[in-house]
Formats: structure tokens, C-alpha cells, sequence
């Protein structure tokens, strides 16, 4: 039987000339074939990719930016794949880190392009080491400590980021320009309260995460093709209720004076003062980073397979201590799930990893 399908494998096909590939982009008038190798010569950073992140990752990937970093501490399960689109059932059945699962997605679709998989959560021993060196912080991320952090490291090196924010029906975005515009802490000096319910809690429409990641990824194009000055680029804190219809902006277009972090650039996040080592990670369940500790999954799984079932792949390792579930990452951290008591959390860690 003749097979119709091309001979070559893959690898040896040639790369799609960017020009085709990008046809359409570049004959946008704000883009350009000028914009398009800006693009490509872009290094942007996406801080956590659950929804918003794949959502960001995707339309910049095939956008044609040219290097991504992507840091992300969890790992895909079937309920991400209602909103989380870089993912799909395999993923979720082999309990791959997000970030591996998404660069693999992106390599599939664009392989002329960098897409390169942090498995961390971004704290602030390890924030200079995963953000230095990037051109645009795009904010994935679902909870406000984390913004924080990004946003002392963005103002602190003068380096733009975007916040985007969905729950419920709901999406709130705004481009961070530091010493130009306000920052996070400008305009929320203390975590707002309102807004520390997540998804774990309220739900979410996986169209919210569309439009907040649709314009998010714009600014960002617009902020990488003309720059921090360009007049196109938002200077509002937008949001919007797509259940309700309701949407404000409210101007950022300066910082705030006495700003914590603009101002007085007083960088309390990175630092890290008073930060926990354990921390409450979504709906029931606890995660511990408290100290880096190097796990061979081989003789773990050998370990702990007489307390439960255990199994791993090269990048995390399960393990059921009924009626728990703990996930290991290779440098030790651990996402407990099934409590939100912590210290109980600390003492199945001791028990079953090490104290
Ligand atoms: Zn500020």
C-alpha cells in the first residue's frame, strides 16, 4: 500500500518560513514585518500556567515570541481541562507539571520558537535566578502573593509586567511600566480582600480567562513591537463582568506617592519577611517548600510502596497514604492533598519524606 503521508520524519522537515507563518500578523498594520522580528527576538517570562498562563502562552507562542519561560509549581489534573488550554486527558492521567505539558503543547505547534519549563514555585529565594534576563513579565499566577513578588522584582529593575486576574465571570487586568506608570502595590497596597476568592472557591468561566489573556497578550505585543511609551499601550486598571456586563477603568497612569515600592522602594515581598514555608495551595490542600531536599523518586517509591500506593515519572512521584494524596517534586516540595490543616500537612511530610 502507497502511504500518502509525507516520508520525512518531523525534525527534518524544514522550519516554516517565518514569513508564511506569520503572513497575517505582519500584514496588521500595528505588527509589521519590523514588529514580527521584535517579536521573535523577544524573551518573556509567564509566572504560573494554569488557565490564564495557557491561555497567554498560546497567543504569544503562536504569535511568534521568541523565547518563553514558563514557571509553574503544580501539575495538570482533569479538573484544569475545563479552562486550561495547552492540556489535554494524557496529561492529566500521567500528572505532568504544567510547565513541562504546556512547552511540550507549544513545541508541537511551533517549534521555531523557545519554550522553556520551569517546575518551581516562584518565592523569593529563587525570583532573580527565574525572572532576570526577560524583556516582559506576563502574570499567570492566581494569587496575590505571588503578584507581589513579581511586582518588587518588576519595579525594583524597572522591568514592565502585565497583572490579569479571573474569577467567576470576572477579569481585571493592568500593565505594570514601573517608573512610569502605578504599580500593584499603587493601586493595592494590602492584598484586596474581595479578590482573594479563586476559582477553588467560586468557580470560573472559562471565557473570563479568554478576555483577560486576550488582552493581556495585545498589551504585551504592543509593549514588546513599540516600546513602554507607546500611546497605544493601556495605562488603566480594566475590568470587566462578562455575566453582568459591568466594566471600569480606573486610571494607573502614575504612580501613587509614597507607593511602598515605587516610592519608597522598600521591596518587602523579596525580601521575603514573615513569608510561610507552608502555605495553603487551592481547595484542600496544603503545599511545603520549606527547604530544598534533593529526591531520588526510584528509592522513594521503593520506601513508601508498604504505606500505600505509590507511583512516578520522571518529574513527580504520587503516593496515596489513604486518605491523602501526596505529590513530590524533585527538589522536595510537596503538594498534600486532602487537608488544610497545616500542621498535620508538616507531619505527614515528616513521616513519609523526611523531617
Ligand atoms: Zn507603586
Amino acid at each position: 500500500m502507497i502511504s500518502l503521508a509525507p516520508q520525512t520524519q518531523k525534525s527534518q522537515l524544514a522550519p516554516y518560513p517565518p514569513a508564511e507563518r506569520y503572513s497575517r500578523q505582519i500584514l496588521f498594520p500595528g505588527i509589521g514585518t519590523e514588529g514580527q522580528q521584535r517579536l521573535a527576538s523577544a524573551r518573556i517570562a509567564i509566572v504560573g500556567c494554569g488557565a490564564t498562563g495557557s491561555a497567554l502562552a498560546s497567543l504569544l507562542a503562536r504569535a511568534g515570541v521568541g523565547t518563553m519561560r514558563i514557571v509553574d509549581r503544580d501539575y495538570v489534573e482533569p479538573s484544569n481541562l475545563q479552562r486550561q488550554s495547552l492540556f489535554d486527558e494524557q496529561d492529566a492521567a500521567e500528572s505532568l507539571p504544567k510547565a513541562v505539558a504546556a512547552a511540550r503543547k507549544i513545541a508541537a505547534f511551533n517549534s521555531g520558537i523557545v519554550a522553556d519549563p520551569q517546575i518551581h514555585d516562584l518565592v523569593p529565594s529563587n525570583t532573580e535566578s527565574l525572572l532576570a534576563g526577560f524583556d516582559l513579565i506576563l502574570d499567570g499566577t492566581d494569587n496575590f502573593e505571588t503578584r507581589y513578588l513579581i511586582n518588587d522584582f518588576a519595579v525594583r529593575n524597572f522591568l514592565p509586567w502585565i497583572y490579569a486576574a479571573a474569577v467567576g465571570s470576572y477579569a481585571v487586568t493592568m500593565n505594570v511600566l514601573p517608573g512610569k506608570t502605578a504599580c500593584l502595590a499603587c493601586i493595592f497596597p494590602e492584598s484586596p480582600k474581595g479578590m482573594i476568592e479563586t476559582c477553588e472557591t467560586s468557580g470560573i468561566l472559562n471565557s473570563a480567562v479568554s478576555l483577560v489573556a486576550s488582552i493581556a497578550a495585545t498589551e504585551a505585543l504592543k509593549v514588546i513591537v513599540h516600546g513602554t511609551d507607546a500611546s497605544d499601550v493601556r495605562r488603566t486598571l480594566l475590568s470587566f463582568d462578562l455575566w453582568t456586563n459591568d466594566h471600569a477603568e480606573i486610571s494607573a497612569a502614575r504612580p501613587r506617592p509614597g507607593c511602598r515600592a515605587c516610592a519608597g522602594r522598600d521591596f518587602i515581598h523579596l525580601s521575603g519577611e514573615g513569608r510561610p514555608h507552608i502555605t495553603l495551595c487551592g481547595r484542600n490542600s496544603v503545599q511545603i517548600h520549606e527547604r530544598s531536599r534533593p529526591i531520588n523518586f526510584a528509592e522513594m517509591e521503593r520506601r513508601l510502596l508498604p504505606h500505600g500506593i505509590v507511583r512516578h515519572n520522571e518529574f513527580v512521584l504520587k503516593f496515596w497514604p489513604d486518605p491523602y494524596e501526596i505529590t513530590l517534586f524533585p527538589d522536595g516540595r510537596a503538594i498534600i492533598k486532602g487537608t488544610t490543616d497545616t500542621a498535620l500537612a508538616r507531619s505527614l511530610y515528616a513521616r513519609y519524606v523526611g523531617s
